[in-house]
């Protein structure tokens, strides 16, 4: 376990209601793996409020750690949203055990919204180090704007060979030309991009009410609990 005091080095604008949020690794020894969380403390001006985040940054990303979060109306999202470079903050961790598997070289991530913030550690890392996995993502959203990380998931589908990556817009306001899938991700939609699902382990991972919408999904394709992996953001809903 580390903690150190640090400072928001910088934030990044994900979609309109996604915000990255970097701090430079003030403490030596700091290890985490792809797909963990860690804490952070921040000053509300009236006390301090904790909350703990996965890693939208992958180990490979020198010299700084990053989560990401939806902005909502509650006093933490607020405070952070006007958060500066230079605001200092509290971080320790790491905690988790949604990391990439030793014993399955083929994975599926199931995710929506900000649910896939251990996702793309995930990816990243195995990009970065070039690592033999093969991952089919579904990664769903309601529109092309609130895809967070697109133009990401975009070079990565398309640079390594293994991993392959598919976007599923709910709507209402799906753009004229659209050529990706829509609705929902369903078991069909699985069974369809993943057709190999029974040999795949699987991580989904979001707000708790579509953690469990897509393991439902999963289970009825007749995967053993034993082969999902799931993280669960409490905290939304
Ligand atoms: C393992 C894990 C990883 C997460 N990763 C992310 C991520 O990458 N990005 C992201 O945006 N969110 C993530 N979350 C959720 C995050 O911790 C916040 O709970 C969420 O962002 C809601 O915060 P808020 O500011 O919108 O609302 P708040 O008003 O702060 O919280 C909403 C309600 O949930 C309660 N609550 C808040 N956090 C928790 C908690 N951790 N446990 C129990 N109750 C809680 C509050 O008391 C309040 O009643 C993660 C949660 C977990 C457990």
């Amino acid at each position: 376990m580390w903690e150190f005091d640090t400072e928001v080095s910088e934030v990044i604008q994900r979609t309109p209601s996604v915000k990255s949020f970097r701090f430079p690794i003030r403490a030596k020894g700091v290890r985490y793996r792809s797909g963990q969380f860690f804490y952070i403390t921040i000053n509300t001006g009236n006390g301090t409020l904790e909350h703990h985040f996965s890693f939208s940054s992958s180990p490979t990303e020198k010299g700084h750690i990053e989560f990401t979060k939806r902005i909502t109306s509650s006093k933490f999202s607020q405070t952070l949203a006007k958060m500066q470079p230079g605001a200092r903050v509290h971080v320790k961790g790491p905690e988790g055990d949604f990391t990439l598997s030793r014993k399955f070289s083929q994975l599926a991530f199931l995710s929506g919204g900000i649910g896939i913030t251990p996702l793309r550690s995930m990816l990243r890392y195995v990009v970065d180090k070039k690592l033999p996995y093969d991952i089919v993502m579904l990664y769903g959203n309601s529109s092309v704007e609130e895809i967070a990380f697109r133009e990401e998931l975009k070079a990565v589908s398309a640079a390594h060979n293994g991993v392959s990556v598919e976007h599923v817009l709910s709507g209402p306001n799906i753009p004229e030309g659209w050529k990706g899938k829509t609705g929902l991700i369903n078991k069909d939609l699985v069974a369809e991009l993943a057709p190999d699902y029974m040999k795949r382990l699987f991580y989904i991972s979001g707000p708790p009410r579509m953690v469990l919408a897509l393991e439902e999904q999963v289970v009825q394709l007749g995967v053993p609990e034993t082969q999902i992996k799931k993280d669960k953001f409490i905290g939304y809903e």
